[in-house]
């Protein structure tokens, strides 16, 4: 794999930003997009451009075929059993909704309990808040170790015979730890549980295999795999999707419709209620194509590499904190850190200057940043097009704030 070869791929990486070479270090929050991509939806919009599951003329056929291609490619990606266990969505956020929604509220009473890391996205935690609060059900947290890892003696503790569902990222998008979700399924499993993996950090990152997984339900995100916004899968076992309830009800959803009752068709077709995000599915498929050229062991390979080195570095500076794994432990992509009593935003401001582009912010993990006691932290994380060139840009970045700063 060669990052510099993959980046004349990508036209944004050609911007030059405030004088300077972009050096992209926001991957978590949204990738960019390759050429091969943005050409497979403009080809979509000029050449085949119609409806889906309608059309009997041969535009609705072409983009029905596509569409249904697109998710015959997902399934392959995650190696699901069958196209029928993918849902399109718009992307992580509405995939966990809608399992909290149309499975959770129907199968939670009074007395059962969530559980889940106080790491978890808002996008894995408001949901099961909700849903808790509208069945009487309890959510129950793990504790984190120092380093942000979850201990499997804690979950073996955590989860009962009253856990219904446990819900986890495969990936924390701040701490960049990997939790160990093969063996959570099977303590929940043993349990009579579900469980839920939030793999919006995980799928563009490294192989995902959901049968070897046992995950019972998995949501990701489009937009942070080289796809376009807006889309996104949820993956769910054939036999979970068909209890699950619709979340959505009209067009395209339903078998047969009566003044007072209808009745919807099978999964995953239930859920994709009103016109799908036809253009989408069908970026989606070719950024999967791009991954899996590239090879998504290579690409998880290469990507810890940069955010070990990062770490290294950045953690050789004085009055640098780094939050989740130190120096020298296994971590994913991603590196979460501090400058002394620097504010995060004020660091991405001079960074941006050089234009190297990080996060800052709470992460949308506003209880993790209160059991740090930080208002927010700075986050870079990197991807297939991240060279080592850009880890010296961030820590010469850093290294001047810090001297901008004093
Ligand atoms: N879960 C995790 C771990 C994330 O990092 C994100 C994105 O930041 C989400 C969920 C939400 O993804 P989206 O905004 O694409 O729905």
């Amino acid at each position: 794999m060669n990052a510099e070869e993959l980046r004349k791929d990508f036209p944004i990486l050609s911007e030059r930003i405030n004088g300077h070479r972009l050096v992209y270090l926001d991957n978590a929050a949204t990738s960019q997009k390759p050429r091969q991509v943005i050409d497979a939806i403009r080809r979509y919009y000029e050449h085949d451009n119609s409806n889906v599951h309608r059309g009997v003329h041969t535009l609705g056929s072409r983009a029905t075929e596509a569409y249904e291609a697109a998710r015959e490619r997902v399934a392959r990606f995650i190696r699901a059993k069958s196209p029928q266990e993918i849902v399109f969505t718009r992307g992580t956020t509405e995939s966990l909704n809608m399992i909290a929604h149309g499975y959770a509220r129907a199968k939670l009473r009074e007395g059962d309990e969530i559980v889940l890391p106080p790491s978890e996205h808002h996008s894995n935690l408001i949901p099961w808040q909700q849903a808790a609060r509208a069945t009487g059900a309890t959510l129950r947290y793990l504790p984190l170790q120092p380093d942000g890892t979850i201990r499997l003696e804690d979950v073996e503790a955590a989860v009962t015979d009253r856990t219904k569902i446990v819900a986890i990222a495969h990936v924390s998008n701040v701490l960049g730890t990997v939790n160990p979700v093969r063996e959570i399924a099977e303590i929940a499993h043993r349990h009579g549980a579900i469980i839920v993996v939030d793999g919006a950090q995980s799928v563009p990152h490294m192989p995902t295999d959901v049968v070897e997984m046992d995950c019972d339900f998995l949501a990701f995100s489009g937009h942070k795999m080289l796809g376009p916004t807006g889309i996104g899968v949820l993956y769910g076992k054939a036999e979970l999707l068909a209890e699950m309830e619709p979340t959505y009800f009209g067009g395209e959803m339903i078998d047969v419709v009566d003044l007072y009752e209808s009745t919807w068709k099978e999964a995953p077709w239930k859920f994709e209620g009103g016109t799908p995000i036809i253009a989408g599915a069908i970026g989606l498929a070719a950024a999967m194509d791009y991954l899996e050229k590239v090879g998504l062991a290579e690409i998880e390979r290469h990507d810890a590499a940069l955010a070990a080195k990062a770490v290294e570095r950045l953690a050789e500076i004085d009055g640098v904190t780094i939050f989740g794994p130190p120096p020298g432990q296994s971590r994913a992509g991603l590196v979460t850190f501090n400058l002394g009593r620097v504010h995060p935003h004020d660091l991405a401001t001079v960074l941006d200057a050089r234009g190297v582009a990080i996060r800052a912010g709470h992460h949308c993990a506003q209880p993790l940043m209160r059991l740090f006691n930080v208002p927010a932290t700075a986050r870079a994380s990197f991807y297939l097009y991240n060279t080592e060139e850009d880890v010296d840009a961030l820590v010469d970045a850093v290294l001047e704030a810090k001297e901008f700063f004093g």
